[in-house]
């Protein structure tokens, strides 16, 4: 089915990517479980060998570049092997500018780029629109993320994404916190977005998938044949749960971004609280911005508990319903003191605590948030 544009994004979480209404045909599109294809003679646009192409990728990137309002999706492996993708071919001498705080595996992949490669990384931080643009003087790639990961931290996205785009600067947007339901960078600028379906996009907690969308064909070429070279796909089976899940993005991300919202305004008020950070707090730094380019302000709430990284501990320590996991996006709400992790940037607070939000009852969240947060300072 061709995606119709004026459709709203619920309607196209559940109606896009189908398969042609036949009579006795199938409603949702078949896993399909082959390694090659029937093929004789000079191959042409047909699927050929299930590295290079798969009916069950098809219909998922067709339904998540509809979401995304891309005119191509590239689904890949996982988040990170978009981002790898995404990023492409940097020649020796290039400079990319990247947030300060962002997802820590893609800091580590570029710094590993760095030591290995003639190239130079320069982080900014993102909300400082000045920074970014000086920044970007001589650069040859933009990667960003709005809000950051784990800092909440959100870019002027049209202003940065217009100033690389006047210099000839590629720019990628991570958009897993936001979703394309929260934000559609492609529409403010970006060349590329990349999402870790990871998170909410499958939803779940049950897949590792990443995914490329752009309207720039020659791009999604390349993204393809990095896929095809190596060899970073997905499995059908995993792309199946993914696209179970994008039907019902919408109905997660509303419930999810209420509960966050509801829960960053209780622990602002909480005894034990030092600070909490959430775009949807009138006194956010980034509440004025989140309100102008964000239909809504993303399900991950920062939280510093009183007795510093201890205090923290003791929190994570403390929940029985909030799962004690690395991650986000999925149903279950989780939670994690990131800097337990060696490899986060030493400019996030030792005591950050980050909240994954889900769709469980806000109220049964709160009451063990709250017991938690009594028991981790007593
Ligand atoms: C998890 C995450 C990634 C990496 O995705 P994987 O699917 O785990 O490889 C990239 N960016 C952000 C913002 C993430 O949260």
């Amino acid at each position: 089915m061709t995606h119709d544009p004026h459709l709203a994004p619920a309607t196209v979480a559940v109606t896009a990517g189908r398969p042609a209404r036949t009579q006795g045909g199938p409603v949702n599109a078949p896993v399909s479980l082959t390694s090659t294809y029937v093929s004789r003679g000079v191959p042409g646009d047909e699927l050929l060998y299930a590295r290079g192409g798969n009916e069950t990728w098809q219909t998922f990137e067709e339904t998540l570049a509809a979401l995304e309002g891309a005119a191509h999706g590239v689904v890949l492996a996982s988040g990170m092997a978009a981002i790898a993708a995404a990023v492409g071919d940097l020649p020796p001498g290039s400079v990319v500018v990247v947030p300060r705080h962002a997802y820590q595996v893609t800091l580590g992949y570029l710094d590993d780029r760095a030591a290995r490669y003639d190239v130079e990384v320069r982080r900014v931080d993102v909300a400082d629109t000045d920074a970014v643009v000086a920044a970007l003087d001589g650069a040859a790639l933009l990667v960003l993320e709005s809000p950051t990961n784990p800092m909440l931290e959100v870019a002027d996205l049209p202003a940065v994404l217009a100033a690389a785009r006047e210099r000839g600067v590629r720019s990628v947007v991570d958009n897993t916190f936001a979703t394309p339901l929260g934000q559609q960078p492609l529409a403010l600028g970006a060349d590329v977005v990349v999402h870790s379906v990871t998170k909410y996009l499958s939803g779940h907690s049950d897949v590792v998938l990443g995914a490329v969308l752009t309207n720039d064909a020659q791009r999604a070429d390349e993204v393809r044949a990095y896929r095809t070279l190596h060899g970073a796909i997905a499995g059908p089976m995993e792309v199946f749960l993914a696209l179970r899940g994008l039907r019902t993005l919408h109905l997660r991300v509303e419930r999810a971004t209420a509960n966050a919202a509801e829960i960053a305004h209780r622990l602002r008020e909480h005894p034990a609280v030092a600070e909490v950070r959430h775009p949807s707090l009138p006194d956010d730094p980034g509440h004025a911005r989140a309100s102008a380019q964000m239909a809504h302000f993303g399900a991950v709430v920062g939280v510093r508990p009183v007795g510093g990284p201890a205090g923290a501990d003791a929190l994570v320590d403390a929940v029985r319903l909030w799962v004690p996991a690395t991650s986000l996006g999925g149903v279950e709400s989780m939670l994690e003191r990131r800097r337990r992790l060696a490899t986060e940037s030493p400019t996030v607070p030792e005591d950050l605590v980050r909240l994954s939000v889900g769709v469980e009852d806000v109220e049964d969240l709160w009451a063990d948030l709250a017991q938690a947060l009594d028991r981790a300072v007593s």
